[in-house]
């Protein structure tokens, strides 16, 4: 038997949970090795089926049953990518701007300590679980504990003036339990700065984005979720910031926008997962459409308005 689906949203608890796509883990398998070349089927256990589904009270989307990448697919992962983690995040420049010299800094997720390294704080302390990060970050000074935030939270209440996670909430298994624990870390009147992916963004969002499916993401985020943060946690939203469209992703950012309006027409416009070989035969083609014909010079302004991530920024009540 597979894991079981959840009846609950995994953010705010209520039972307002709808199906949007029923997907078929094959498809999904089917997707990892067309456009990554990696064989990922172990990780849906027993389970024929995912839901995509949404909550009608918070609107956060999800993946159920929860099937979040072992150790073994992150490793696959960067066998095939090349290194995971970027040193110069644009949230990263947007977060330090809230972070004071005085402050004491917890990062959870800190990758390979490029954050810290942006830093000049009283004190910092990173939580990280892949051991080949914080050996690259131990390269750098930088030292981080391979510890949950639920873990590492009952041993320091409320003890950061800060706590940060940048591209790490998108693959938690249980968003509410986590940022919870990041709350009892802070200090009152402290500061949560969360960057995830913007599900507003075509740049994320598009029909067949391999890495917004699990094992890789779980979870998917839209503005209003991010407001309704105040809600269900005992915080005060004080920013949602979107990364803006850079120059070099206007070509990307057109050719999703017209691969979309082309797939929208074979299946319905809700299903984020389609037959693989037409949506990438179809991507291919407009992408050499686009630079032919040099689309990408004459974009709207409000297409760039939605980049790839959203930085929420939260005080903790
Ligand atoms: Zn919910």
């Amino acid at each position: 038997m597979g894991i079981l689906k959840n009846t609950a949203c995994i953010l705010c608890n209520k039972e307002t949970v709808e199906t949007v796509q029923q997907l078929k883990t094959d498809a999904i398998a089917a997707l990892y090795k067309n456009r990554l070349g990696v064989a990922i089927s172990d990780e849906f256990k027993e389970n024929n089926t995912i839901d995509y589904v949404k909550c009608t009270s918070c609107n956060l989307h999800f993946f159920t049953p929860i099937c979040n990448g072992s150790a073994d697919f992150y490793e696959l992962l960067q066998e095939k990518q090349g290194f995971y983690y970027n040193a110069n995040r644009y949230e990263f420049f947007f977060a330090k701007n809230h972070i004071k010299n005085t402050d004491s800094v917890l990062e959870i997720g800190a990758g390979s300590g490029y954050f810290a390294n942006l830093l000049n704080v009283s004190s910092y302390v990173g939580l990280e679980y892949n051991n080949k990060a914080i050996e690259d970050a131990a390269t750098r000074n930088v030292t981080l504990i391979n510890q949950s935030i639920e873990d590492f939270a009952t041993t320091h209440p409320e003890e950061f003036d800060v706590v940060c996670n940048f591209q790490v909430l998108e693959h938690v298994p249980n968003p509410n339990a986590f940022i919870n624990a990041s709350l009892a870390a802070l200090k009152k009147g402290g500061l949560l700065i969360i960057g995830v992916p913007a599900a507003n963004s075509i740049l994320t969002n598009n029909k067949n984005h391999v890495l917004n499916f699990p094992p890789h993401h779980i979870t998917r985020w839209y503005n209003d979720t991010c407001h309704n943060f105040e809600q269900i946690f005992d915080v005060e939203v004080v920013e949602i910031h979107h990364e803006p469209v850079t120059e070099k992703l206007y070509k990307n950012l057109k050719t999703n926008t017209i691969t979309e309006r082309i797939l929208n027409t074979f299946s319905p416009k809700k299903h984020i997962l389609v037959n693989d070989t037409i949506a990438s035969k179809v991507d291919t083609l407009v992408r050499k459409l686009v630079a032919k014909l040099g689309l990408h010079k004459n974009i709207a302004k409000k297409d760039l308005v939605y980049g790839e991530s959203v930085i929420l920024v939260l005080r903790k009540k």
